[in-house]
């Protein structure tokens, strides 16, 4: 690949990315050189090369085959003369960041030797890195049992959940667990759209009886994101076959999908039964805490790379409170803000997160609305929406519809009169009343105390 080819490489990053991550993380990379199917770049550093082949290395390798470079992987080698790096990494060689995808050899058909190239697996997400909450521990603990590598009690084990809750990382986990383990097992992770490409491969090449080969000789197979495959029907047929034969002789299969298998659209109905025949279990989206308790373990792995970093009181809790989106986002702005700092030699406080995240801040802002509120209320105490609004002043109605009330004020940027309008066209003092109340009950009354703080998190979740 010529210089100038990235060149113009960039410029479709910068679309796909936009102007401020495309400043901060592509433009420092250098091109250096493509030899055998591994792109190598130069960073200002260490971790601007984790960064980039964290969140941007599947994009690079989307745009770079698309134009039509063979390329397998990416490099990042800190450049030994940049300005930008930071005291620590001075002195230390030129490093690979992230090197040696997993290759697993086995014998062909044919006796010749096929490597088989697994996706690499990300070093750092195994088990102990892994945060269980609420929100993932059925899923974490259904992924340990897997990876002890015991009888197949279950199969296949189907990870399901929305986008960055930890789906890859699990299984990932399993894979080092099992490699750790039980070495002496063939153990295959790959994404859905890699067994795709291997088989479009395969059929072009003329190569089936090795694919299917390969395929049916591992002891572990796990597929991630198979949602990929839906609709892509001889894709599906393969996957199909291989899934039974695998499940025939007793191997265990691992499956990850971003929703339930039944709810994947044009996947056919013989795999997505196949899929619910094993043990399903989803992955919740995050709650506060579990947002919190991954944001302190982040900072604790940072702490080696950074000692001098510090980060004041009430950051984590800020962040985890404000972006609840998903775990990748959380991640990234956590590593903007250490890159940030580090860079700037700052303490990270308030205000310096909300400078450096200003996008993402605004990005995952989610606003609360008064009906949201008034139907989680009502839901709460258990009864009906209408007699939140309505006129009736029982306690057992007037006190719910205070607490909405105060909550609609706290949570939402309505005014008084409007939240009035909202709740039957009552007046503004009323509505004043009903928070003040609120208020006071919270410091006297336990209960009333509890119910708030309940509501407050499931409205915020
Ligand atoms: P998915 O595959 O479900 O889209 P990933 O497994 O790629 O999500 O997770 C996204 C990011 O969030 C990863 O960096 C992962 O390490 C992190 N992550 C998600 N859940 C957790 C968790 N419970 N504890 C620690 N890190 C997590
Ligand atoms: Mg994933």
């Amino acid at each position: 690949m010529t210089q100038e080819k990235w060149g113009l490489l960039r410029n479709k990053l910068l679309k796909a990315i936009g102007k401020n991550n495309y400043t901060t993380w592509i433009e420092p990379l250098e091109f250096q050189e493509l030899q055998d199917g591994v792109a190598v770049f130069s960073v200002p550093t260490n971790f601007m090369g984790n960064y980039v082949s964290q969140n941007f290395a599947d994009l690079i390798l989307y745009e770079m085959n698309t134009a039509g470079e063979k390329v397998q992987r990416l490099a990042f080698r800190v450049a030994a003369n940049s300005s930008a790096r930071p005291k620590a990494e001075a002195e230390s060689e030129p490093k690979v960041v992230r090197d040696a995808p997993v290759v697993t050899k086995m014998e062909s058909a044919n006796g010749a030797f096929e490597s088989l190239q697994a996706a690499p697996l990300d070093s750092r997400f195994t088990f102990d890195s892994f945060v269980v909450g609420k929100p993932n521990e059925l899923a974490h603990a259904a992924a340990r049992r897997v990876s002890e590598g015991g009888p197949v009690t279950f199969n296949p084990l189907v990870l399901y959940g929305g986008v960055g809750l930890g789906k890859t990382h699990l299984m990932h986990a399993i894979a080092w667990e099992l490699k750790t383990k039980h070495p002496e097992l063939n153990v295959l992770y790959l994404s859905a759209e890699q067994f795709m490409y291997r088989f479009v491969q395969a059929l072009r090449e003329r190569r089936m009886m090795d694919f299917k080969h390969l395929f049916r000789s591992v002891d572990v197979l796990m597929v991630d994101d198979v949602q990929f495959i839906a609709g892509k029907d001889s894709t599906q047929e393969e996957f199909f076959h291989t899934f039974n034969a695998l499940v025939d002789q007793n191997k265990q299969i691992i499956i990850s999908a971003d929703r339930a298998p039944g709810e994947i659209k044009d996947l056919e109905d013989r795999v997505k039964s196949r899929l619910q025949c094993g043990l399903v279990v989803d992955l919740h989206p995050t709650d506060y805490e579990l947002r919190l308790g991954i944001l302190q373990n982040k900072v604790q792995q940072y702490s080696s790379t950074y000692p001098d970093l510090t980060i004041a009181d009430g950051v984590l809790e800020f962040l985890a409170h404000r972006i609840s989106t998903n775990v990748r986002v959380l991640e990234g702005a956590l590593t903007r803000l250490f890159a940030f700092a580090s860079l700037v030699g700052r303490e990270i406080d308030m205000e310096l997160t909300q400078d450096c995240l200003a996008d993402v801040l605004r990005a995952s802002e989610r606003k609360i609305t008064v009906e949201e509120i008034q139907r989680k209320v009502s839901d709460y105490y258990n009864i009906r929406l209408s007699d939140i609004i309505g006129p009736k002043r029982l306690r057992s109605y007037a006190r719910p519809r205070q607490v909405a009330m105060y909550l609609c004020k706290r949570l939402t940027s309505r005014s008084l009169p409007e939240i009035g309008r909202r709740f039957g066209g009552r007046d503004h003092t009323t509505v004043m009343h009903g928070v003040k109340r609120i208020e006071e009950l919270k410091t006297t009354d336990g209960q009333i105390a509890e119910d708030v703080e309940m509501l407050r998190r499931a409205l915020e979740a």
